[in-house]
C-alpha cells in the first residue's frame, strides 16, 4: 500500500549529534574548494551527473522523513528560493529547496541544486531577507560548483559511492544509536580537515549571494544582520556548537567584506509580510507544544493544537475577516472549522478563496481532502480529475484519487491511480504489477486497457 511520511523522531541526543555531523559534512563537501569561479562548466553531462548525485541524497532524506512536506511550507521556501534564482541568466539547474526537520542551526547545498535549510536556522532568521541571504549563499555554492570541484579533487573516491555513503550515514543516525556514534566520529574528523579549505569559497559565495539578493530586490543588509545573529549565538553557551558556523566559518574579515559589499548593492528590501506567518505555521506543524504568546496567529494555532477549538475559532475568524485573501489565515481557520465538525463552513472558506486564486494547488487539495473525508466522493472526484490534468507530477493527487475511487467502489480506476502514485514515488515495479492487473481484469474497458498497456510499456523501457 501507500507509504506515508513517518514523523521525524530523534531517538536520543547521541543520534542527534550524529545527524548534525553528517549534515555538516554534506555542507562541507559543497563548501570546500579553493578554485576560482567555474561557471562555464555547466555542460549537460556535468549537470546531469550533479543532479543524479544530489537527488540520490535528497531522496534518502525524503524517505527517512527528514524533509518537511507540508505543502504551504514547501511552497513558501521554494517561492523564496526561486525569487533568488531570477538573477541567474541561462540557469542550467532545476533547484529544489526544502526545510529539514531538525532544530540545529544549519543550511546546506547538495550538488544539482538541492538546498536544505534546517528549521532551527529559520527560527533564528528574523526577516525574510536574512533567510534569503543564507539561501542565496547556498545557491552561490552550487552555481560556482564548489562541491563538485571538491568531489572531483578527491579522485581516489568514487563520488557516487561517497554520496551513497553520506545518505547511509544520515539514515543510520536517525535509527541506530550505535551506528550513529561511529558515524559522528568519522564525520567530525573529515569535517575538521575540510573546513580549513573553505574560506575562499565562503567569500566567493557571499559575493555572488549578495548579487543574487540585490537582483531579486531583497534587502542585502539581511546577510550582515544574519552574520551578527550568528556571532551573538556563538557567544551564548546554551546552544553549544553552532553547526552553521562550523561549516561556514565567520571571521571578522568575512563580515567586513560582506558589509562593504552590501553598501554597494543595497537592494530594494520590500518586506514580505507573510514571513512571520510562515515561521508561526512552521512551529505549529513541527512542535507538539506551542507557546501561548507571540502573534495572534500563533496563539490561535496554539489553542487549536491544544484542542481549544471554540476559542481558536474566535481568534481565527477575526484574522480571516480582516485578511480574507491571505491563505495562511484561511487554511488555519478552515482547518479549525473542520475539527469543530463545521464541514460546510470550512468548505465555503476554501471555495471563496478559490474564486480569487482559481485552480490554486494547495486550496484545491485541501478542499478535495475535506470532501473526501466527509464522504462527498463525487464532488471530490471532480476536483481530483482537474488536478490530475493541472498537476500530473503530484503524488498527493493520485493518493487522494485512489482513495476516492476505492470509496466509490471502482477498482479499475483505483488501480490506475495507484499505479501513477507508485511511479511518482519511485516504485515502478509496483506500477507494472497494477497495470498487469488492469489488463487482466474483466471489468476494464478497452480504452483503459490500452492506456494501461502503453504506460506499462513505457515503464519497461
Ligand atoms: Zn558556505
Amino acid at each position: 500500500m501507500f507509504r506515508r511520511q513517518q514523523p521525524f523522531r530523534i531517538a536520543s541526543r547521541c543520534a542527534r549529534l550524529a545527524l548534525l555531523g553528517v549534515l555538516s559534512l554534506l555542507a562541507c563537501i559543497v563548501a570546500a574548494s579553493s578554485d576560482l569561479p567555474s561557471l562555464g562548466e555547466n555542460s549537460a553531462f556535468n549537470i546531469e551527473r550533479e543532479t543524479r548525485l544530489g537527488r540520490s541524497v535528497y531522496d534518502r532524506l525524503l524517505d527517512s522523513g527528514l524533509v518537511e512536506t507540508d505543502p504551504l511550507l514547501d511552497r513558501y521556501i521554494n517561492d523564496l528560493g526561486y525569487r533568488l534564482l531570477a538573477g541567474i541568466d541561462n540557469r542550467a539547474r532545476e533547484y529544489r529547496f526544502f526545510i529539514v526537520r531538525d532544530d540545529s542551526v544549519n543550511a546546506f547545498a547538495l550538488p544539482g541544486g538541492f538546498i536544505g535549510v534546517n528549521r532551527g536556522l529559520i527560527g533564528y532568521a528574523q526577516t525574510q531577507h536574512q533567510l534569503a541571504s543564507v539561501m542565496a549563499h547556498e545557491i552561490a555554492h552550487v552555481e560556482l560548483t564548489h562541491g563538485m570541484d571538491m568531489l572531483d579533487k578527491a579522485s581516489t573516491v568514487n563520488t557516487g559511492a561517497l554520496m551513497t555513503l553520506l545518505a547511509g550515514l544520515l539514515l543510520s543516525s536517525v535509527d541506530s544509536q550505535v551506528g550513529s556514534a561511529v558515524a559522528f566520529g568519522g564525520a567530525a574528523g573529515a569535517q575538521q580537515t575540510m573546513v580549513n579549505f573553505t574560506r575562499e569559497n565562503e567569500y566567493e559565495a557571499d559575493r555572488v549571494g549578495i548579487q543574487l539578493m540585490s537582483d531579486a530586490n531583497f534587502d542585502t543588509n539581511g546577510m550582515v544582520e544574519f552574520f551578527s545573529i550568528m556571532t551573538q549565538l556563538s557567544g551564548s553557551s546554551e546552544l553549544g556548537d553552532i553547526e552553521y558556523l562550523r561549516t561556514h566559518p565567520l571571521g571578522s574579515n568575512r563580515v567586513a567584506e560582506a558589509t562593504a559589499r552590501v553598501h554597494n548593492h543595497p537592494g530594494g528590501g520590500d518586506q514580505v509580510e507573510n514571513y512571520p506567518l510562515f515561521k508561526d505555521y512552521l512551529l505549529y506543524v513541527s512542535s507538539d507544544h506551542l507557546p501561548q504568546r507571540g502573534s495572534d496567529y500563533l496563539r490561535a494555532l496554539a489553542l487549536m493544537k491544544s484542542g481549544n477549538h471554540p476559542q481558536a475559532d474566535r481568534m481565527l475568524e477575526k484574522l480571516y475577516r480582516e485578511n480574507d485573501e491571505n491563505i495562511w489565515y484561511c487554511v488555519a481557520y478552515a482547518e479549525n472549522l473542520e475539527q469543530m465538525r463545521r464541514i460546510e463552513d470550512a468548505e465555503q472558506v476554501y471555495r471563496r478563496l478559490l474564486k480569487i486564486f482559481p485552480g490554486d494547488y494547495i486550496l484545491s487539495m485541501r478542499l478535495l481532502s475535506l470532501l473526501n473525508r466527509s464522504g462527498r466522493y463525487q464532488q471530490a472526484l471532480q476536483i481530483g480529475r482537474r488536478l490530475e490534468i493541472d498537476y500530473p507530477e503530484s503524488q498527493r493527487v493520485y493518493f487522494e484519487l485512489s482513495s476516492i475511487y476505492g470509496s466509490l467502489n471502482q477498482p479499475v480506476p483505483k488501480m490506475m491511480a495507484e499505479a501513477e502514485f507508485h511511479q511518482l514515488t519511485g516504485n515502478p515495479r509496483q506500477s507494472i504489477r497494477l497495470y498487469d492487473q488492469v489488463i487482466a481484469s474483466d471489468q476494464a474497458d478497452p480504452t483503459t486497457v490500452s492506456i494501461a498497456r502503453e504506460k506499462r510499456l513505457l515503464l519497461l523501457e
